[in-house]
């Protein structure tokens, strides 16, 4: 048994079902696996059953789970690794691409996506299970009131599909939130055909004033220049990854 411990966001999956069910969302195509916070393994007992599987590497940053992980797991495919995920070098420790997949620690769930986003071209795809409300957020297309900062960036490069709900009672302990399981599929997209940089500058400033209509919301762009465009009198949430494409070039003096 290990202890959970709150402030590492250790919510110990207990259902086997479930676990089969969150493992089955990833493609069995992928060979190199890497499981984000294995804790007790439920999700890497489940990997491990895959026979196409040719190395999954687990990253925990709990002393004692990473204690309980190498006493009762002895495969041949896996790699063990005591680490915190946020400051793994990921292309040091994978040559070629890998999936990545993982119960979450819910607390540090967007960096783990603004993570994926620095790697996306060694990433091809992301099984997660997260708070429901992030996951919701992150599946939002545009115009929903949920829509932000992440659903746009994310949706830049993955499709996003939210796969399924799940209650809090199949948790030990169980959390304070549902939980979602959501899928990301790198797109085909290469290049945003804007400065990218920009890009997600123009993205988050215009959601941090998301009332806001972006002709305002965006002045630190626009500076004393009146740029004209329709979509300036739009608000953030109206707007697609396409749309605010167009704005980043306006403002770098392509549109
Ligand atoms: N996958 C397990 C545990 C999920 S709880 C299960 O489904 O039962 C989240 C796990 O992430 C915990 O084991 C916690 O120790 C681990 N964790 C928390 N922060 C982490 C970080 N920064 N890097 C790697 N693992 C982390």
């Amino acid at each position: 048994m290990v202890r959970p411990k709150k402030h590492l966001g250790q919510h110990f999956l207990k259902d086997t079902n479930i676990a089969r069910k969150i493992t089955a969302c990833l493609n069995k195509d992928f060979t190199t696996v890497c499981e984000i916070g294995p804790g007790t393994g439920i999700l890497t007992q489940s990997l491990l059953e895959r026979e196409n599987l040719s190395g999954l590497t687990l990253i925990e940053i709990d002393t004692e789970s990473v204690a309980y992980l190498n006493s009762h797991f002895t495969d041949g495919r896996l790699r063990i690794l005591e680490a915190d995920f946020l400051k793994s070098d990921l292309s040091g420790l994978f040559p070629a691409s890998f999936a990545l997949i993982g119960n979450f620690p819910y607390n540090i769930s967007s960096q783990i996506f603004f993570k994926v986003l620095e790697n996306r071209n060694c990433i091809p795809e992301v099984v997660g299970m997260i708070q429901k409300e992030v996951a919701e957020r992150i599946a939002a297309p545009p115009g929903s009131r949920t829509y932000g900062i992440l659903s746009v960036l994310l949706q830049s490069w993955y499709d996003i599909e939210y796969c399924f709900t799940v209650n809090e009672s199949v948790f030990f302990p169980p959390p304070k939130v549902k939980s979602a399981v959501i899928r990301l599929r790198r797109n085909k997209t290469v290049t945003l055909n804007c400065n990218e940089v920009i890009f997600s500058r123009v993205v988050k400033t215009a959601f941090g004033q998301r009332r806001k209509m972006l002709r305002n919301a965006l002045k630190p762009f626009s500076g004393k220049i009146e740029f004209e465009h329709p979509l300036l009198s739009l608000r953030a949430e109206q707007l697609s990854v396409s749309d605010f494409v167009v704005l980043t070039r306006l403002f770098e003096g392509k549109g």
